[in-house]
């Protein structure tokens, strides 16, 4: 049985857990915390990072700080997780979903501007599979039009865009630390500030509207309630449990690299012969090898597929039914355009299993799989798929 998701467990990971525990200081913003915060921001660059209980809850945060107000509208894909749109949706604002590219299923940068309209506040961009967006052409429709950028990079620990650390470049960014990321903390994520003017008031949102920060800090001789706000401070055992694992952030991700290319070198010749097509990464990005995905031709053969791998006992999965179409996405959204990539091609994804410590003998078996699957379609229920597959 090869599982789709194992998630990570280091080991170092209870060595500091049982320091944490033995250090009486459980709540939130402690050594661990810290430490944690201080590995984000000398990865990335940025001024201040702080972790939250999840990637969902630093999208809502950023959401609070750029001031979303009831009527605006945010630009993001439909090609995404429902968190993306959730933390402005809670906020008032109505999604504007646009078209994605084919190539890397990022929201495609010269669609961005033709929806934006006087109420546009933001464009929320999501590295999905940990591949950069075209972030230059998207900061500059951002500078030109006054909108503020926020970086859904919950997929996206240590990649980058020409050299520049994914989560750094917007004006804010978003990581998860979720059980199925590269690097977790059971549920967690983070909150990366480039600049300044919004770290003063991150710090009181994710302290239930208080300035205790400052107060510890030694800046304030008292603390009160100061503007709305929440509890986003994740406890310092999951700070601790994720700090084994940031430690460790160049081996778990050279590991992953190597699967994601192991699973690359051995599918390529299928995508040579026009049976499926393999994942694009633009010469400006690294990527982190956060997922693994194949397009199969259409939806049906995905799906048998995924059902063949299943009956050997792999486990690959699909993901995404396009926001805009889903229920929720009908009452707070709008597609902007037509929908040419973002429904045909999440119909034709496949993600195939993909984890820290995936042994090379089991991505050999999942990829002869997909060879005697694909192979085995010639001449029974598919006579034409051959034929068929050279178009795309
Ligand atoms: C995982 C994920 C999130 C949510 O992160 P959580 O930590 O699970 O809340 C948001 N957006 C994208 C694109 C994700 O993959």
């Amino acid at each position: 049985m090869i599982p789709f998701n194992v998630p990570l467990v280091y080991g170092t990971e209870k060595e500091h857990v049982l320091k944490a525990i033995a250090s009486h200081k459980l709540c939130g913003d402690g050594f661990y915390t810290k430490r944690c915060n201080e590995w984000i921001e000398s990865r990335t660059g940025v001024r201040k990072a702080l972790l939250t209980t999840s990637g969902t809850h630093a999208l809502e945060m950023a959401a609070m700080l750029i001031d979303i107000q009831p009527g605006d509208e945010v630009i993001m894909p439909s090609f995404t997780f429902s968190s993306t749109a959730n933390a402005f949706v809670l906020r008032g604002a109505r999604i504007v979903f646009v078209d994605i590219r084919p190539d890397t299923m990022n929201i495609d940068e010269n669609l961005i501007e033709k929806a934006i309209t006087p109420r546009t506040k933001a464009i929320c961009v999501v590295h999905y599979a940990g591949v950069a967006c075209n972030m230059d052409k998207i900061m500059k429709i951002a500078k030109k039009k006054r909108l503020f950028v926020i970086e859904d990079a919950a997929q996206a620990v240590m990649s980058t865009y020409k050299g520049k650390a994914l989560g750094s470049i917007g004006d804010i960014g978003c990581f998860s630390f979720h059980e199925t990321k590269n690097y977790n903390m059971g549920e967690g994520g983070a909150l990366l500030l480039k600049e300044e003017r919004f770290l003063e008031r991150a710090e009181i949102i994710r302290e239930k509207g208080t300035n205790r920060s400052k107060f510890y800090r030694g800046a304030v001789d008292k603390y009160t309630w100061v503007d709305f706000g929440s509890s986003y401070l994740p406890s310092e055992l999951n700070a601790a449990f994720l700090w084994g694992q940031l430690e460790n952030a160049d081996v778990i991700n050279q590991n992953r690299l190597r699967s994601w290319g192991l699973y690359y070198e051995l599918l390529k010749d299928l995508e040579e012969a026009g049976l499926l097509e393999l994942p694009h990464i633009p010469q400006e990005c690294q990527h982190n090898a956060h997922m693994f995905y194949i397009k199969m031709p259409n939806n049906e053969q995905r799906d048998d597929l995924i059902r063949y791998l299943k009956e050997k006992g792999v486990t690959a999965v699909f993901h995404y039914v396009p926001l805009h179409s889903a229920p929720a996405g009908l009452s707070f959204g709008r597609f902007f355009g037509q929908d040419i990539y973002t429904t045909a091609h999440s119909e034709r994804l496949l993600r195939l299993p993909m984890y820290y410590g995936l042994k090379e003998e089991d991505i050999e078996f999942v990829v002869n799989c997909i060879k005697e699957f694909v192979y085995s379609l010639d001449s029974v229920k598919y006579g034409y798929y051959r034929e068929k597959a050279q178009v795309f």
